[in-house]
């Protein structure tokens, strides 16, 4: 595996790549790597003949008073476990690398943001975006590939890469759950074995939505309630617990089409979020991936 530093040096690379005509998939990542960007790195390479995956905690995305400081970071570990699984160039930069003093240029999804975490974190999906056409514009993959687990992210950059005619597929994977239903997610190290009991509280809180649907419930306001009370019962904080569209991210009036049902909640000072997609169609209801093909800039 090829380790580069700055964008000249990944450039070079993948230049090398792309005289043979190979096909370049791309996990970006801001590391602390765990089971849940693993399967996005094997699915790239199963679906592409060189994988690149990035580690980057972008400052852009954190607010003031959030975790940037004290996120955790493990680029040794991370660097082997990716040389084992096999991937091809491993793109660490710096923060200096990515965002130049002078640099004066945003990039902004409308709409998008202004429903669920971009309510309670403001700015943090435009420090998404322009992180992640950054990191396109040098990487300049053909497929790249996100969890569901971000939906609400992966959607701004579905949006984002088609509206900017990126050339980049994407795709999403699915959520990776440890036995008792808590997404993986790097923020769990804070957490404690009780604490991570009671965390669980938000998948128990989905599924029980999801069932809820799966009975004939179409009443949004119904299900939330139950989702809330669920979490709160566990002891935790409730941001949010809604049910919304799943292209626009806007709070739905009757459940139908795809939806996300979509929680987030604070455990101590951790931030916790989860969520499930559905497509439910009369009384057909089946578990589905937020992922629109059609906004794609890939031919
Ligand atoms: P992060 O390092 O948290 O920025 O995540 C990098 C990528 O991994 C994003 O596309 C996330 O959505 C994805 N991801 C994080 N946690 C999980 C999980 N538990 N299952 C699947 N994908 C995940």
């Amino acid at each position: 595996m090829k380790v580069a530093k700055t964008p000249d040096e990944v450039r070079k690379i993948i230049n090398g790549f792309r005289k043979t005509g190979e096909i370049i998939g791309f996990v970006p990542t801001m590391g602390d790597l765990h089971q849940g960007h693993l399967s996005l790195v094997k699915m790239a390479l199963e679906k592409c003949d060189r994988v690149a995956v990035s580690i980057f905690i972008n400052p852009k995305q954190f607010g003031p008073k959030e975790d940037y400081a004290r996120y955790p970071r493990n680029e040794e570990k991370d660097q082997s476990i990716l040389e084992e699984l096999g991937c091809d160039l491993l793109f660490i930069p710096s923060v200096k690398d990515i965002y130049s003093t002078s640099g004066r240029t945003r990039v902004s999804v409308k709409d998008i943001p202004e429903h669920l975490c971009g309510l309670f974190r403001p700015g943090h999906f435009d420090g998404v975006a322009l992180v992640v056409a950054k990191l396109f514009n040098i990487i300049a993959p053909d497929m790249a590939f996100f969890g569901q687990k971000d939906a609400q992210q992966a959607v701004v950059i579905q949006r984002m890469s088609a509206d900017l005619n990126f050339p980049v597929r994407i795709f999403l994977g699915h959520t990776i759950r440890e036995e008792n239903g808590l997404a993986l997610s790097s923020r769990n190290r804070y957490l404690d074995s009780s604490a991570k009991k009671r965390a669980a509280s938000l998948y128990k809180s989905l599924s029980n939505a999801f069932r809820l649907i799966k009975m004939g419930e179409r009443n949004p306001k119904e299900i939330t309630a139950r989702m809330k009370s669920i979490i709160e019962s566990a002891g935790l904080e409730v941001e949010y617990s809604e049910i919304v569209n799943g292209k626009t991210m806007k709070a739905v009036g009757e459940v139908s089409g795809i939806v996300l049902m979509a929680v987030a909640a604070r455990l101590g000072g951790v931030r916790l979020i989860d969520n499930i997609a559905a497509r439910v169609e009369n009384d057909r209801v089946e578990e589905v991936l937020l992922e629109f093909p059609e906004w794609s800039g890939y031919e």
